[in-house]
């Protein structure tokens, strides 16, 4: 009996179905966090009463039994032809059942249609009539005040919703127009269960968006790469070509064949010159306006689904923990850091904008994906401050930019630009010997800090996030030396 993940998986690449058959599952750790049981708000929402609540496990006949029995079916177990589905919400009515999807999100879209394909495909072949079919989302223009507005944090849709977020084809419709028979499927897989792994291959679906969770496993010859392999050439799927052609080194890329962005470009000279590469004018002339004192900043915050405290929208962030090292021009360093729990917010601009010194230059890396965003929201947030906040902002620099811009690469980064990355090629401690090395890690930790959880070590976790962070505006502070050291440096 097999699960719609396992067809997704199955589709995907059959040696991820298979991998996940006889490998130790890894705990599932939700990124976004979902402290409420949004199935049971959701069900609020819709009025639902009488309802049957299904349960892992259960029988899929108690299920067809429940069909009879109650107005609202809830999480129900069904089952056909060797596929097991968890259905959200059927609702009886005249002649039928509506149905109803659950999406944890802002916009359904059509592009990702095989689990609502499947759930039809099995209600229907268990000849359960399906009369309306809709999907229940969260509201993206929601803003919560003091209590949960149930009636406004959900939105009931008939439609999904194309890249402008705008209503486009119906749901119903989109779904008997990509449903498939699963029975081939099925039986595939069920001969794969009995077959010999297969061998793995390369696929855009190994290392696209979404890394598979089995990459180091199939191609674990790749952690083990010299620095300057072509294989660490960044931007194009022409690396794999060219080495197995036999162009194994980065000082001998193709230049024919590949894009030519600057980060290619520092790579390829990194290697043809030793292993560093520095545009020392360029670097020179991005540094030209920094002034002192110079500070580091870092930020860490969680992303709520749902909108805990007034005045947050669902998937707003919250910003909780900074960590700023302040550079004087004499060489002396200064260390800050704040952290807190619960909503926090205000304290936090408080607290940073008596910290952050009134003049002089600010680094975050990738302070545009990050930092100055936060700043931004709350700017919005606290209009009182948001002159203060703006003007850190304007002093911001982000130190991913001589990187990202190819004004300098050393091969020990192996086509890699984190922090963590830089940090590792530099003869300081670093991230290896902490307790927290990973971002979501420190947001994991936070958690257990932020609900009270009482088997936590409170007192150690605040230590271990103050590490953390510590580190990373410390690690922003190292890279910036070395960098302006560069500049220093004749060619
Ligand atoms: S890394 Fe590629 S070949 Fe290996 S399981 Fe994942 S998708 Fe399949």
């Amino acid at each position: 009996m097999f699960h719609i993940s396992d067809l997704k998986k199955f589709n995907r690449c059959p040696r991820i179905f298979l991998l996940d058959q006889i490998t130790e599952p890894t705990p599932f750790r939700r990124m976004v966090r979902l402290d409420d049981e949004v199935t049971a708000l959701a069900a609020e929402y819709l009025g639902a009463k009488d309802c049957f609540v299904g349960e892992r496990g259960d029988d899929p006949a108690k299920s067809m039994r429940a069909l009879q029995e109650h107005e609202w079916i809830l999480k129900a177990r069904f089952e056909y032809g060797g596929l097991r589905i968890k259905v959200p919400f059927l609702h009886h009515v005249e002649d039928g059942y509506d149905l109803y999807f659950l999406f944890v999100g802002l916009f359904p879209r059509a592009d990702d249609m095989q689990f609502y394909c499947d759930t039809v495909w099995v209600l229907e072949h268990l000849q359960i009539p399906l009369k309306e079919i809709r999907i229940i989302h969260l509201n993206a223009s929601y803003v919560r005040e003091e209590e949960l507005d149930l009636s406004r944090l959900f939105v009931t849709s008939s439609h999904f919703y194309n890249s402008k977020n705008h209503l486009s084809t119906s749901v119903r419709d989109a779904i008997y127009a990509n449903m498939k028979d699963l029975s081939r499927q099925i039986a595939k897989m069920e001969t794969a269960m009995s077959e010999p792994l297969p061998e793995a291959v390369r696929t855009g679906r190994c290392a696209g968006r979404q890394k598979c969770r089995h990459y180091e496993r199939c191609f674990a010859q790749e952690s083990e790469l010299p620095c300057n392999s072509i294989l660490t050439l960044t931007g194009t799927s022409e690396r794999y070509a060219m080495s197995r052609e036999g162009i194994q080194w980065l000082k001998d890329a193709d230049p024919a064949r590949i894009e030519g962005t600057p980060m290619q470009y520092a790579q390829i000279m990194a290697d043809r010159c030793g292993g560093l590469y520095a545009d020392r004018n360029a670097l020179k002339s991005w540094f030209r306006d920094v002034t002192f004192p110079v500070s580091f900043i870092d930020f860490e915050w969680e992303c709520f689904a749902i909108p805990p405290y007034r005045g947050m929208k669902p998937y707003d962030v919250l910003v909780f923990e900074y960590s700023l090292h302040t550079l004087q021009e004499d060489g002396t360093v200064d260390h800050k850091v704040f952290l807190s729990v619960h909503d926090d917010r205000r304290k936090f601009v408080e607290e940073m904008l008596k910290d952050v010194p009134e003049t002089g230059t600010v680094f975050a890396y990738n302070a545009d994906g990050a930092e100055k965003i936060r700043i931004r929201e709350l700017a919005e947030l606290f209009p009182e401050y948001r002159d203060q906040l703006l003007s850190i902002n304007e002093r911001m620099k982000d130190l991913q930019v001589p990187f990202v811009c190819g004004y300098v690469y050393d091969t020990r980064m192996k086509g890699v630009w984190t922090l963590k990355r830089i940090m590792s090629m530099m003869d300081e401690p670093g991230y290896h010997e902490l307790d927290i090395q990973q971002g979501m890690d420190a947001v994991f930790q936070w958690r257990l800090l932020d609900r009270e959880d009482k088997n936590a070590d409170s007192e150690q976790i605040a230590d271990e996030l103050k590490a953390y962070c510590g580190m990373d505006s410390y690690a922003t502070l190292v890279v910036f030396n070395w960098l302006r050291h560069l500049c220093d440096e004749q060619a």
